[in-house]
């Protein structure tokens, strides 16, 4: 059984990281926001109070969420494991997630926390580029990752674009969001004995090589 859950901060390459391991291992991606969108296009009362609340941009109730991920999680192709993602986001929920879990006979399984220091986030955040013709991705402080000519795409000759969120001010509220709630997170699952945290300063290989390496050694 892999249940695992993915903490780190913005820009820290979880989604890369997620997709990796749920390919390799074959394990569906959960997340409250896809379990809302799916729950909110049907027909029922509970759809449509989801629906009003997503065109709010609400939040939804957190007794609704429990019992709509506790639903989603004691689905057939979760029984080999899952990856959770964006669940849980602070104590009050990993709390509720260990009821949850509880309740259907499930283990915590791996939490693998990305840790990467703050100046490395903030290059990563400030010299990334997309190519507005191909989408390519590239990062003008990293030398790996930088194109040849600082404004054009080295596939396609198109101009690179600097998203409207990727800047400093945006990014620091929203690290500081993370630190503020995912540090008592972080204790609760170290003391749990199941907290695992890798080097996320590194490449994407290197990365998902580690994580690899902590999932085999649990079986
Ligand atoms: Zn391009």
């Amino acid at each position: 059984m892999k249940n695992i859950i993915f903490i780190a901060p913005p820009a820290a390459g979880k989604g890369t990281q997620s997709a990796i391991i749920e390919n390799k291992y074959n394990l569906p991606h959960i997340s409250t926001g896809d379990i809302f969108r799916e729950e909110s296009k049907k027909d029922t009362e509970l759809g449509r109070y989801i629906a009003e609340v997503l065109s709010n941009g609400g939040l939804v109730k957190d007794e609704i969420t429990y019992d709509l991920l506790t639903k989603r999680l004691s689905c057939e192709d979760c029984k080999n494991g899952y990856v959770l993602d964006g669940f849980p986001r602070n104590i009050e929920q990993a709390y509720k997630y260990d009821e949850i879990l509880k309740k259907l006979h499930q283990e915590l399984g791996y939490v693998i926390m990305l840790d990467i220091p703050l100046d490395t986030l903030e290059k990563r955040i400030t010299g990334r580029r997309i190519c507005k013709d191909c989408g390519t991705v590239y990062n003008i402080n990293s030398n790996l990752e930088k194109p040849t000519v600082e404004s054009i795409c080295d596939k396609c000759n198109g101009r690179l674009y600097q998203r409207n969120d990727d800047n400093i001010t945006s990014f620091k509220q929203r690290y500081n969001l993370y630190i503020e709630k995912t540090k008592p997170l972080l204790d609760y699952y170290k003391e749990k004995g199941i907290l695992y945290v890798i080097n996320g300063d590194d490449t994407v290989t290197n990365i998902a090589k580690k994580i690899d390496e902590v999932l085999k050694e649990g079986m």
